[in-house]
């Protein structure tokens, strides 16, 4: 198995870090043993306008170079940096700028991915109402607040804006909205960046300094075509954030697992368990924990499956 990525791993990646108990089922991590900063939120703090509601559940922060590094060393698999810019199909398999070839491939290269732009774009072409545009900074800072905190739709903010803390003393802050709907509404993400910046430093991140850096991707649309012969999508490449939270990590996860067991197994490549809604998860997060502190005593509780 060979990875291609056109940047030197382990690579900075824009993300939150935030994973959910899913993630860390699907991976089967132990996550006493886990070697990089992750940290459990016993709770999600959700601010509605003058709501503030606390959500209780456990979801986890991790940070995405250490996250994807180790992901990528567990995996064995052989790794070149590589920017891929040509793919040809070739009989069975296909050959990539000249250089490469290979039976099966997976297209994994996020919003960007050359497999999906080569091979799928003309069969399923992004759904622009679906565009996520974000702004976020990962910074090191002593945090007093261990929760995460998630601001919805403040000042018309078609998203939200999010404090998610790290282990020993990183955070990030950030913020995300559907493209069209702000263009719509005549505004521009930076301006919501800075109405959470002025928030922050009015309690949570006083005295922090913040650069922050964009990024955009797409939640879950009509994905038709996900293999095409020996060739796969998945994760970003596909536009499998979930509808409700943008949240890509379990979608690209399982997606590739899925793509796996259909090359290891001969299993059909179909992504109807790959999570559509975040919430689904957060509910059975708070299930389970009902669950373990008996509050319905004598009931085994039973998870309801992901909704697509
Ligand atoms: C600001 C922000 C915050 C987010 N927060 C969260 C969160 O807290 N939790 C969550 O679950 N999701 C979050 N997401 C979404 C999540 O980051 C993505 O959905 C997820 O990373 C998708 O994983 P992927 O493997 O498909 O793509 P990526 O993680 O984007 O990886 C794609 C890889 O492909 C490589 N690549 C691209 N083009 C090429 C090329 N031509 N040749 C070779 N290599 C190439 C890239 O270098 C990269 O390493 C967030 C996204 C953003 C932008």
């Amino acid at each position: 198995m060979l990875v291609l990525d056109r940047e030197r791993l382990p690579r900075l990646k824009l993300c939150a870090g935030w994973i959910t108990p899913e993630v860390v089922k699907d991976l089967g991590m132990d996550l006493a043993s886990y070697p990089h900063r992750l940290l459990t939120f016993p709770r999600l703090r959700v601010h509605l306008g003058r709501l503030h509601i606390p959500v209780p559940c456990v979801q986890h922060s991790i940070r995405r170079f250490e996250f994807d590094a180790w992901l990528l060393e567990r995996s064995g698999a052989a790794v070149e940096q590589h920017n891929v810019r040509h793919i040809v199909a070739d009989g069975e398999g296909y050959v990539i700028d000249d250089t490469y070839r290979c039976r099966y491939l997976i297209g994994a290269g996020g919003t960007r991915c050359p497999v999906y732009r080569e091979l799928f774009r003309e069969l399923n072409p992004r759904a622009h109402e679906l565009q996520i545009v974000t702004l976020e900074h990962e910074i090191e800072y002593d945090w007093q607040d261990p929760d995460c905190h998630l601001w919805f739709f403040e000042h018309g903010l078609p998203g939200y804006s999010w404090y998610v803390p790290k282990e020993k003393g990183w955070l990030n802050v950030g913020v995300g909205a559907l493209a069209a709907r702000i263009k719509k509404g005549g505004e521009d993400i930076k301006e919501h960046w800075t109405r959470l910046a002025n928030r922050l430093d009015g309690a949570l991140t006083r005295g922090a300094h913040f650069d922050p850096k964009g990024f955009s991707y797409y939640l879950r649309g009509r994905v038709d075509v996900v293999r095409q012969g020996n060739a796969f999508i998945t994760g970003d490449a596909a536009g499998l954030a979930t509808r409700d939270l943008g949240e890509g990590i379990g979608p690209a996860i399982r997606s590739g697992i899925r793509a796996a067991e259909a090359i290891l197994q001969g299993k059909s490549y179909e992504l109807a368990d790959v999570t559509g809604l975040s919430v689904t998860s957060i509910g059975r997060s708070m299930l389970d924990r009902a669950a373990r502190a008996r509050v319905f005593p004598g009931e085994r509780l039973r998870a309801r499956g992901p909704s697509t």
